[in-house]
């Protein structure tokens, strides 16, 4: 591989991986990683992986993108961090270009989505003490994901998560995603909020309706209730266009960015209408939020995704994605195939999801990288700058996967 930059790789022994001093949070193979580029990933032994997974939709440009790179080198040279007391240049550079890019007028920078989100639920809280009489309660969707915190744990709506580490924070209450009338039932003079995922990734890549979307605007204005779209997967670029909302004919009180904004470094953000920053000094905060380093590689992400041609190249390789994923469909008489932009799933009918996760990955001579969020779905979230061959080269290993388990 011809890394466009010289980082030294150290060779690390091709045998046991000794990691026990790792906390364990999670099963992981027994691989490390260590260098990608593009679409591609290679371990310790060598061996090389198509990455369709790209650190969960986060490296939305690839690994080892050189904008970013030469965005991180040269602010590095010049300013890492001078504290969240002052403003930094790329810091309002970044602020600028999302504010004109979107229908908000108030940009938060955080380190990550539920943090992000976290910052979203305490404005809204705080809005509603100062508009609707202490209004707090926030409307959310079964099977919705919106981070790790005791908070956003709380706001999600995956299966056990109310009781994993009850309890819970309250005042979070859970509609049927696409089903207004249930998002009306839950409407009371306690609601300040209804926080929705255009599209809900770790629920499975089920993408909201337009009829819902609008929907939901109308119905939250109608009932001075703000409206939060969480875009920490769905947002830039991902869907096809910059912000996910802007699929459907609304303007959002407050949106929350993630995984995508850094392209692979922690960045996150919290976007407000000017109407509903409320915040004063002291409501807010964080020691790395808003650093020089992590906004100059944003600026280089927005800046690349908003290149002439780039979403419309995203738009035709979601379309060909989704005609190779449907065709795998018919092939093996699977379920079908969903999603928006670079962020599909295949639906397989059976739970052998995780199965086939493991198999392609264990492959050789080369590995794919893909996920199941649910067992009985595959998701593909590749880097926005994928090639047709490698989507081509995707479903071709998928193909194969496919049949041995048929
Ligand atoms: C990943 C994700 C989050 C959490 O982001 P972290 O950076 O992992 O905290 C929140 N919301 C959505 C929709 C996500 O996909």
């Amino acid at each position: 591989m011809n890394k466009p930059h010289d980082i030294p790789s150290t060779p690390l022994s091709p045998t046991a991986v000794d990691s026990h001093s790792v906390m364990f949070i999670t099963q992981r193979p027994e691989l490390v990683m260590t260098e990608g580029l593009g679409s591609w990933l290679v371990d310790h032994n060598g061996k090389r992986y198509l990455d369709f997974l790209q650190g969960w939709a986060v490296n939305c440009l690839g690994h080892s993108n050189p904008g970013m790179i030469a965005a991180m080198n040269a602010q590095a040279r010049k300013l890492i961090n001078p504290s969240p007391a002052f403003y930094n240049e790329p810091m309002i550079r970044l602020s600028n270009l999302l504010t004109e890019q979107s229908c908000f007028n108030r940009v938060f920078f955080a380190n990550s989505g539920a943090e992000a989100n976290e910052g979203a639920i305490k404005l809204a809280r705080k809005w509603g003490q100062l508009h609707k009489s202490g209004a707090h309660e926030i409307i959310t969707f079964e099977h919705s994901f919106h981070g790790r915190t005791l908070a956003t744990m709380s706001a999600s709506g995956k299966p056990g998560w109310d009781t994993m580490f009850a309890p819970q924070v309250p005042g979070f209450l859970k509609a049927e995603l696409n089903d207004l009338e249930s998002v009306k039932k839950l409407i009371g003079p306690k609601t300040v909020a209804v926080m929705v995922e255009p599209v809900q990734g770790e629920g499975g890549v089920i993408p909201t309706t337009t009829a819902f979307m609008e929907g939901l605007r109308a119905l939250t204005q109608e009932h001075k209730v703000l409206l939060i779209v969480d875009e920490v997967q769905a947002g830039c670029g991902r869907t096809g266009k910059l912000f996910a909302y802007q699929h459907y004919n609304i303007k959002p009180d407050i949106m929350t960015l993630g995984k995508g904004i850094g392209g692979g470094v922690p960045l996150a953000a919290l976007l407000a209408t000017e109407s509903v920053s409320c915040f004063v000094p002291g409501d807010q905060g964080g020691t790395y939020n808003g650093n020089a380093l992590m906004t100059a590689v944003g600026i280089s992400v927005i800046e690349q995704l908003l290149a002439p041609g780039f979403l419309d190249e995203v738009v035709r390789k979601g379309e060909l994605l989704s005609r190779e994923l449907q065709t795998l469909a018919t092939e093996f008489n699977l379920e079908g195939e969903r999603g928006k932009g670079l962020l599909r799933a295949l639906m397989l009918g059976k739970d052998v999801g995780p199965k086939l996760v493991e198999m392609a990955r264990d492959q050789g001579p080369e590995g794919l990288l893909i996920n199941s969020p649910r067992p009985n779905l595959l998701r593909f979230m590749p880097s926005l700058a994928v090639t047709d061959a490698e989507i081509a080269q995707m479903c071709g290993m998928l193909r194969g996967l496919l049949q041995q388990v048929h």
